[in-house]
């Protein structure tokens, strides 16, 4: 299939399922503006859109509109004026030129998954891409056009049946519009870099609401900035990524140990894994079980079988006394799945991270106390390890500009009934505290709760200003703010 037929067969959403135009509706709609400010749109207004679009746009009182309203966090229980369910970049281009005209405050949502609800608006709009997810591989080239509201499985299960891939993240419904517009972190990123590494090209909505390409041949500084600005220069309604043979087939490695233990393990990992080749992917975990039990574990994934897998990771294979040591093939595809039950849509979310470009001495200790000292059934901390391709891209390279992070380490906590929502927000950030000083590389903006501009000024670092120019030249009245936001220069 060519490509433009793959864009011109793009899931189609039926046109007017939610909103009978003309039949009842209030004649004016009431949403606000990108400062608070009440706006109306007028029935015509909204009606004209809905003409002129192939998905749905879904009012508060339309049947759907509690479903289409919602996001994975179910800590953000918002409520927008308008959701656009677009089925194409033309329904993409649409909403933008709808919400700019008519002044209305817009959420863009590719998967959902935003930690911190950017994905959604109290009485904006929402641009929601989830029904674009098509996946295409061609084989000749070994790359994949993905839809912008496509999830992480879409990309992962279309390269493997090719016997392709490329990194992705953990849980296979996340987005991959946020993931890889942000950063892109896997299982694979130290063989195959980052997910925004392998981005070769983009299919784009401005802020005016024009279609573009981004590339390194055309608006190559629009190409640096989507690959690690996160949502702030337009809506990708099409990925092309590059992707590597790899057998569907991996190894699996988990190694768990008593409590008593965690000290000499975590300096041992430490060690252990800045030695480890770029077909390993590990981290470290303090977890208490539902009931309270502690232990200190070390996992991760290898690119290869089983018995490669055991000469690799070496002195991890006999060292200490581990409740639980084993070594196992599986289907990477599979695995990237297997834990999105426990990241279930709805259920409420809460992460603390940050970056960590060395292992000062007090690092294990640290980690350690707080964990002992506040004996939280399901709570705990992790760290898993970056570096390999992803670290040997310069920092300029991309706006992505955490090339020299060592760990990631988060404290990500979750729970099922609102009345716990205190206990658990205290707890990670509490945890934080302590971790805080610790982490001198900065933050994952894909996970970060409502940074402040200084802060985001800081963590793109030497990339900051490049953005700002990039950011005034194509959303210089910051259309697209709900994210990490680049704020554009103002006019002197
Ligand atoms: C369960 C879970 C697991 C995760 N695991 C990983 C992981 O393994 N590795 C990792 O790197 N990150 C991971 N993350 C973080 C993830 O990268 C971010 O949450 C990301 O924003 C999710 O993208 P989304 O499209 O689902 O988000 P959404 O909530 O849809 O969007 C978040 C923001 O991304 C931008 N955005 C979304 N779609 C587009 C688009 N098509 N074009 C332009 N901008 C867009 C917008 O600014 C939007 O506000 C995880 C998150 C969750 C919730």
């Amino acid at each position: 299939m060519k490509r433009r037929d793959f864009l011109a067969s793009a899931l189609t959403v039926t046109a007017g399922s939610t909103f009978p135009a003309g039949l009842g509706h209030a004649a004016a709609v009431s949403a606000v503006g990108p400062k608070g400010d009440k706006v109306s749109l007028s029935e015509k207004a909204v009606a004209d859109l809905q003409k002129s679009i192939k998905g749905s746009v879904v009012l508060q009182d339309s049947p759907d509109y509690e479903e289409a309203r919602k996001i994975w966090n179910g800590s953000f229980s918002k409520r927008p004026a308008v959701v656009v369910r677009c089925a194409d970049v033309n329904d993409v281009a649409s909403a933008v030129q709808f919400a700019r005209s008519n002044n209305v405050l817009a959420a863009v949502r590719g998967g959902g998954h935003s930690y911190s609800g950017q994905s959604t608006t109290d009485g904006g709009m929402v641009i929601d891409l989830g029904a674009m997810q098509k996946a295409e591989v061609d084989t000749g080239t070994k790359t994949c056009w993905l839809q912008g509201g496509a999830q992480l499985g879409n990309l992962d299960r279309a390269g493997a049946e090719h016997g392709l891939a490329t990194t992705a993240g953990f849980v296979s419904h996340t987005g991959v519009g946020g993931l890889a517009t942000g950063g892109g972190h896997g299982r694979l990123m130290k063989k195959f870099g980052l997910t925004l590494d392998n981005n070769l090209g983009v299919e784009l909505v401005t802020a005016e609401g024009k279609i573009v390409k981004a590339n390194a041949k055309e608006n190559p500084d629009l190409y640096w900035a989507v690959r690690g600005g996160g949502g702030n220069f337009g809506i990708v309604t099409n990925f092309h990524f590059q992707l590597y043979p790899m057998d569907p087939m991996v190894s699996s490695f988990a190694y768990t140990f008593p409590i008593d233990a965690a000290m000499d393990v975590m300096k041992f990992y430490f060690d252990w894994d800045a030695s480890q080749p770029d077909e390993v992917a590990s981290s470290l975990g303090l977890r208490r079980s539902a009931q309270g039990e502690a232990s200190v574990s070390i996992g991760g994934t290898f690119i290869g079988t089983p018995a490669e897998c055991e000469k690799a990771i070496g002195k991890l294979v006999g060292y200490g006394k581990p409740t639980v040591g084993r070594i196992t093939a599986a289907n990477y595809v599979t695995m990237q799945a297997a834990a999105d039950k426990i990241y279930a849509h709805g259920r409420y979310y809460y992460s603390k991270a940050g970056f960590f470009n060395r292992i000062d001495d007090k690092l294990p200790e640290v980690m350690l106390d707080y964990f002992m000292k506040n004996p939280m059934p399901r709570g705990g901390i992790s760290a898993a390890s970056h570096g390999g391709k992803a670290a040997r891209v310069p920092m300029d390279a991309t706006a992505y500009a955490h090339r020299d992070a060592k760990y990631q380490i988060s404290v990500s906590v979750d729970w099922d009934k609102p009345e716990d929502s205190d206990t658990w927000l205290n707890y990670s950030r509490n945890y934080w505290k302590v971790m805080q000083p610790l982490a001198e590389g900065g933050f994952y903006a894909n996970t970060i709760d409502d940074p402040r501009e200084e802060e985001i000024r800081k963590n793109f670092r030497g990339n900051y200003d490049r953005l700002v120019e990039i950011k005034t030249k194509w959303d210089p009245t910051n259309f697209y703010r709900l994210n990490a936001n680049v704020r554009p220069r103002q006019k002197t």
